[in-house]
């Protein structure tokens, strides 16, 4: 069993910037869990801390139920790859592969079958005696994954290990990292500042800002229920349309429409709001239709679907995402039409999630 749990952790640098500010988690064994957020948000230093190459300024880390805090980083049994993959250039991928196990004294031929089997499983076997400088991006990059795996190490921890492969090489490399890590089981932890690949490889995304823990979800809860018009910005292809409103008589007003607050909540008049909801859950409606009523001012392209931006009361802009076949044609009336559930609210101070609201028939 390697979980990791984080009690209270905080790790501050010498210059008072503190990187990482009391975070309680707890990863479950053979979970894969991303860490996602702006840059200077504190992921890889959260990593670092992991691994013990960060000291905890305050709290604990665990791994496996073994406080591992003020234990050095070589018997951590973790594994690291960094963006930069830092491979051996005088040594070949099998020398490379089979390094830390030359380093703790294995025999040669366990060595040599580290290096054998684990370049199989990631497509590198005939491979085994070139150099790095041999062999293209995507392929170091296995190489240092298949060194990281050959540490037998209890959790693996990389930091954005996918960043320099080009568009394709990095979906593959996607689709391959999940299924290896499936296959092992090990407990990895996954840096990243993109949002597509968190949603696409994680069980859990913690989304950080300064340091803390935003919000902690799956893929589906980040997406669907954002925590925050924070949380909102920085998930999902499509920017979520977050637009301003305002509370009278009980109901909000926002672009034009009128929205029924959250069951059980009753808001000051006055008090300004924020209505979010996703274009992909926005589907056109007729006029008069219960919705966001608008013009149609530009259609884009996506593939199989467009991105229609709806101009709405007051000049205000609502995206909704269409298929193909049901693209309105530039300066259409149209009504952008909310599926149950899915249109939020949120304080207009503080940005966090109030809950779900309805569109009202109009009068
Ligand atoms: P990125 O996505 O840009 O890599 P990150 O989320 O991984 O960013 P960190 O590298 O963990 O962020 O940095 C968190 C904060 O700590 C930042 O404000 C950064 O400037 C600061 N920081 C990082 N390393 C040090 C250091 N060695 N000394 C002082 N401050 C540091």
């Amino acid at each position: 069993m390697a979980g990791i749990e984080l009690s209270g952790l905080s790790t501050v640098y010498p210059n008072g910037v503190r990187a990482v500010d009391s975070l309680d988690v707890r990863i479950t064994d053979g979970e894969f869990f991303a860490l996602l957020g702006p840059s200077g948000c504190g992921k890889t230093t959260l990593l670092r801390t992991i691994a013990g190459l960060e000291a905890a300024t305050e709290g604990t880390v665990s791994i496996g139920g073994r406080d591992v805090t003020r234990m050095d980083p070589g018997r951590r049994r973790v594994a690291m790859v960094f963006q930069d993959y830092a491979l051996f250039p005088h040594m070949s991928v099998a020398q490379n592969i089979a390094y830390p196990l030359r380093v703790r004294r294995a025999p040669r031929a366990r060595q040599r079958e580290a290096a054998e089997h684990t370049s199989a499983s990631l497509g590198l076997a005939g491979l085994l005696d070139r150099r790095p400088g041999q062999l293209s991006g995507g392929q170091q990059q296995r190489v240092a994954l298949a060194r990281a795996i050959a540490m037998e190490a209890d959790v693996l921890l990389l930091d954005e290990p996918l960043s320099n492969l080009d568009a394709r090489l990095r979906l593959e490399a996607r689709t391959f990292l999940k299924r290896l890590q499936r296959e092992l089981g090990l407990t990895t932890v996954f840096v990243t500042h993109d949002q597509a690949e968190a949603l696409a490889l994680a069980d859990r995304i913690a989304v950080m800002e300064s340091g803390q823990i935003r919000q902690l979800g799956s893929p589906k809860e980040v997406f669907q229920r954002p925590g925050s018009t924070f949380v909102a910005n920085f998930i999902g292809s499509t920017p979520m349309n977050l637009l301003d409103g305002v509370v009278r008589d009980g109901a909000v007003e926002v672009a034009g429409a009128r929205l029924t607050p959250p069951a059980g909540l009753t808001l000051t008049d006055g008090a300004p709001v924020i209505a979010g909801i996703r274009p992909e859950y926005l589907s056109p409606g007729p006029p008069g239709a219960e919705g966001i009523a608008g013009t149609v001012s530009i259609v884009e392209n996506l593939g199989i679907s467009s991105l229609v931006t709806l101009e709405c009361a007051g000049g205000v802009l609502v995206g909704m995402t269409v298929l193909e076949h049901d693209e309105p044609a530039i300066g259409a009336a149209v009504t952008a039409v909310p599926q149950p559930g899915r249109l939020l609210l949120y304080g207009g101070e503080d940005g966090l999630l109030l809950g779900e609201a309805e569109v009202l028939a109009e009068a």
